[in-house]
């Protein structure tokens, strides 16, 4: 029976599972994932997890608790840094996040926790695969064609983002659980909205309650940080008079730049988790840069476990309102004008 291992559906999920899923799966194991977020995933989160915890952490603990006795092995890698030869880092809980897991929830299987540190060395994702790899008894040539193909398969999942398939759809293309079902088309939208924020927490359905496919229902176009195209993002850095630290934060305003400077947005969305300390302060830079590029209309979506979907409309509903109105006063006064 092949060995399992279990990969919880939260956090670098929405960006890294091709590669992991691909590299475990060409190594002869069955990765297993937990369900998507639902409500005994939260519930589980919120019991496990101490109680000033972003929701994100919580509902990772929710994960890992549901996928804990399905499994023979757990991986929940100590995500550090994924740049080359940057300071850039993840945010501290995800630094500390498999100490918080041993330390909060009884009975867990054996956890491969390594350290995913790619910023300093030669070849570090290679070195990182092939100590995971020693560490289940696989060894030589067939890690190195795992490791390629897994590299290939994550190469067909940014393309897919690129071409604006969503991330959970563009996971199941990739490894080719389900068809790549063709994302929601809008005929002609009247209002495209920036929609920021971290991975997690824009494509977790169940976290932003349907937030995009609500958007798409409406009529609105959604541009998120991963249809920037890789090196027009990294261009963006230059606009930051200072490094953030912290990877998605810096990753958020590289893509508030670009949606404000070089692909008109008629507003920005800023999806954050109540309780994230880095968002504090992204959030306040993210709202100034909107000012200062046209006063461009700017929205804050915080989520936490209470956050019902009446209220997430609402205050949808009342923001895209206002920008058509806007337009059209702008258009009047175009047209009063001559
Ligand atoms: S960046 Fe914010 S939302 Fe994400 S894990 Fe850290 S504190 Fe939580």
């Amino acid at each position: 029976m092949k060995l399992k291992i279990g990969f919880p559906r939260a956090l670098f999920y929405y960006l890294y599972f091709p590669f992991w899923h691909t590299f475990f799966t060409e190594l002869g194991f069955e990765v297993v994932c937990s369900e998507p977020t639902n409500k005994l995933s939260l519930d589980l989160g919120v019991q496990e997890t101490v109680n000033d915890a972003c929701l994100p952490i919580k509902i990772y603990h929710g994960h890992v608790a549901e996928l804990k006795d399905k499994v023979d092995v757990l991986f929940l890698p100590r995500m550090v840094s994924v740049r080359k030869l940057d300071s850039e880092v993840f945010c501290p809980k995800f630094l500390g996040l498999p100490d918080m897991i041993r330390n909060s929830i009884e009975g867990l299987p054996r956890i491969i926790d390594d350290k995913v540190d790619l910023s300093k060395g030669f070849y570090p994702l290679w070195r990182l695969s092939f100590r995971i790899a020693h560490k289940l008894d696989r060894k030589g040539w067939a890690v190195a064609a795992a490791f390629f193909k897994a590299n290939k398969a994550q190469r067909r999942f940014s393309a897919y983002l690129a071409q604006e398939v969503p991330a959970q759809e563009a996971i199941y293309a990739v490894i080719g659980g389900e068809n790549l079902s063709k994302s929601v088309e809008i005929p002609k939208p009247d209002v495209h909205l920036a929609i920021l924020g971290y991975p997690y927490l824009i494509y977790d359905a169940f976290i932003n309650v349907g937030l995009l496919e609500k958007l798409a229902q409406m009529g609105i176009k959604a541009w998120t940080a991963e249809m920037v195209p890789p090196d027009r993002l990294e261009a963006q850095g230059k606009n930051l008079p200072k490094n953030l630290f912290w990877h998605f934060s810096n990753r958020t305003m590289r893509a508030t730049f670009y949606y404000l400077k070089e692909h008109k947005v008629d507003g920005l969305v800023h999806v954050t988790a109540f309780g994230c300390g880095p968002d504090a302060m992204v959030d306040k830079l993210m709202e100034l840069e909107s000012k200062a590029h046209k006063r461009t209309p700017f929205l804050t979506l915080s989520l936490d476990e209470h956050t019902g979907e009446a209220g997430v409309l609402t205050r949808i509903e009342a923001f895209v309102d206002m920008l058509r109105l806007r337009r059209k006063g702008n258009e009047d006064l175009v047209s009063y004008h001559g």
